[in-house]
């Protein structure tokens, strides 16, 4: 087994409401796979997140099943990475519940997505109130020592960073405190039918939206159907032609990195750009897709019950320790 020799230890979890969209690729997928050999690399399926929203059993399976596979498909080597399934792995559940014994009311009432989600309304779960704490033990559990985070997720760290230190402070050092890293900047991409919205995995219409695992004429046929605007005018501007804009930022980030704004002046017509990224797009997943076909089910379930060994072994001193210390061994 080739773990890397560096003091950076970092994690990344995905939840797995929804098929995993080229959004996820190109934003973040294509960097942890990158990151592998610089740092050591724990990733994670977070079906226990999953269950904070209304759901169906049989979908989280199949979407956290399918997520592991695209993992290894986009190139997570499970001999690199430790990959792996949060639930397989009672460790967090188990590091929540202290977590939550050391987070405030308050802290919790002021997490933003709580606020957006579920604040008020007499059906929230208590989990999507208490979630925060799990996500803190995701992170400390691993002796963690970077968190790559965009924008929407930072409070969250910064809620991780507060406990481990009120933790460390009240019964003794036992959590590493981690730092919120920006991560290497990924293309940003946007609904192609609502461009000025995130392509999102569990958006309400699909139409705007290309899965990795669109077959090519379906994720063809949804870029040359994105909305656009009708002045003609092929120039890069995010602010007044979204549209385009993102066509033409998917386009940079599927090929050879050209820049958005050169790559505007090579098209003479939003047709013609449409049809180029069409065909970026396709060429990006088809290795995907045909990796993913030659993963066997066996395979999967085999990477990840060796995942959840490795990432117990790791979790277990950091659980027994915050333990011993809080009073409970
Ligand atoms: P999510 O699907 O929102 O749970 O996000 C999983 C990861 O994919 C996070 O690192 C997101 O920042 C990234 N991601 C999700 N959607 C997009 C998008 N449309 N563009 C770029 N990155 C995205």
């Amino acid at each position: 087994m080739s773990h890397p020799t560096t003091d950076r230890r970092t994690l990344s979890l995905l939840k797995p409401t929804g098929h995993l969209t080229l959004g996820n690729y190109l934003g973040a997928l294509r960097q942890m796979a990158a990151q592998q050999g610089d740092a050591d690399c724990y990733y994670g399926i977070a079906d226990l997140h999953a269950l904070t929203v209304p759901h169906r059993p049989d979908d989280v399976r199949a979407y956290t099943a399918e997520m592991l596979r695209l993992c290894l498909a986009i190139g997570i080597e499970p001999e690199r990475s430790t990959l792996f399934v949060q639930s397989h792995v009672s460790a967090h559940s188990e590091l929540a519940y202290l977590l939550e014994s050391t987070a405030h009311l308050g802290e919790l009432n002021r997490m933003i997505q709580f606020k957006e989600k579920g604040r008020g309304r007499s059906d929230t779960r208590a989990s999507l109130f208490t979630y925060p704490a799990l996500m803190a033990a995701d992170i400390l559990l691993y002796r963690t020592s970077e968190v790559p985070v965009g924008e929407d997720q930072r409070q969250h760290v910064e809620l991780t960073r507060d406990l481990a230190i009120r933790f460390n402070r009240e019964y003794g050092e036992v959590f590493v405190v981690p730092e919120i890293v920006t991560p290497a900047t990924g293309a940003r991409v946007m609904d192609l039918q609502n461009p000025t919205a995130k392509m999102g995995k569990s958006a309400t219409s699909t139409a705007g939206t290309v899965f990795l695992l669109d077959r090519p004429s379906v994720a063809r046929r949804k870029v040359l159907r994105a909305v656009t605007d009708s002045d003609g005018d092929l120039r890069y501007d995010p602010m007044d032609k979204s549209g385009i804009a993102n066509l033409l930022d998917v386009l940079s980030a599927c090929t050879d990195g050209t820049g958005p704004a050169d790559l505007a002046a090579s098209f003479t017509s939003y047709g013609g750009l449409k049809e180029a990224v069409a065909e970026a797009i396709v060429a990006t997943l088809e290795p995907v897709q045909k990796r993913f076909a030659e993963i066997e089910p066996g395979e999967v379930l085999e990477v990840a019950r060796r995942g959840a060994q490795r990432a117990r072994e790791a979790a277990l001193p950091t659980l027994h320790a915050a333990q011993q210390a809080i009073g409970l061994r």
